[in-house]
């Protein structure tokens, strides 16, 4: 499922790419992906408009349109956005939903196996520090987040803090693979009440939390189920993974055999000696 490296990846991908560019043509091979709305009125809102810049917001990819409009797509679980500098060639892209055409004949599709990926329109004139509140917490690459933001967000969670690092109103962008990551290079085991973390392994966690996403977006995200980058390339991520996916391998700090369990109702991995049971 692609988190906060592999959506960063395909904003700097698109980034160089598709600014300037006028929304020419929208193909929808399968409405759902813009529920509950219908393709033709998301159609109607933004075509011919130009893109002007590529935000991403957590997991969210925002295109900006000159108009003030913003085009949101969200991947979910096998989304994929793939810009080709012409057409796809049919069967290219197995999954197509939708397909962009823009006004120098290039195209961006966005293929989803499973189909929980959407894309919407965040009007013109919306505030968006409202729009994301609530939704979508503070980006944990960005200035303000520090040891004291995260020792705050996290002060009285009974949750564990795995499933508190999971949620996104929280802190944004990170998911099931960079949590296990993260929680690793911590020392913290996943099922240990968010609130009990004391200072020093807050401090661990949120270096923890930024190693591993810039060293994410370094790798251009990882590939380990459907993920491909904006070009629709492989990223090398998953060569660099310590403990998510190595269940029985031994532990590259300590030897342990490396487990995996069910926690948040997600498959999780990390180490019954560097991570102890509180
Ligand atoms: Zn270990």
């Amino acid at each position: 499922m692609p988190e906060l490296p592999e959506v960063e990846t395909i904003r700097r991908q698109l980034t160089e790419r598709i600014p300037g560019r006028r929304l020419d043509r929208l193909d929808v091979a399968d409405p759902l992906i813009t529920a509950p709305e219908l393709p033709e009125a998301l159609a109607a809102r933004i075509m011919g408009q130009v893109i002007e810049r590529v935000d991403r917001r957590g997991k969210y990819l925002l295109l900006r349109l000159d108009e003030g409009d913003t085009l949101a797509l969200h991947l979910r679980m096998t989304g994929r956005l793939h810009w080709r500098p012409g057409t796809p060639a049919d069967g290219e892209e197995r999954f197509l939903r939708a397909l962009f055409t823009l006004d120098d004949g290039s195209t961006l599709t966005f293929g989803d196996q499973r189909r929980f990926g959407r894309m919407w329109v965040v009007p013109a004139g919306t505030d968006e520090r409202a729009y994301w509140r609530g939704r979508v917490g503070i980006e944990p690459l960005a200035a303000g987040f520090t040891t004291d933001h995260l020792a705050r967000v996290l002060t009285g969670r009974r949750v564990g803090i795995k499933a508190a690092l999971l949620n996104q109103a929280l802190v944004a962008g990170i998911g099931n693979m960079y949590a296990d990551e993260a929680l690793f290079r911590a020392g913290i085991h996943p099922e240990e009440s968010a609130g009990e973390v004391d200072r020093a392994r807050i401090k661990r966690l949120h270096r923890g939390i930024r190693d591993t996403l810039r060293t994410a977006i370094r790798e251009g995200g990882a590939s380990i189920d459907t993920y491909r980058d904006g070009l629709g390339n492989q990223g090398q991520m998953q060569e660099q993974l310590r403990v998510h996916r190595h269940r029985d391998d031994p532990c590259p700090t300590c030897g342990t055999t490396i487990v995996k369990t069910t926690v948040a109702q997600r498959g999780t991995y990390w180490c019954p000696r560097c991570q102890p049971r509180p």
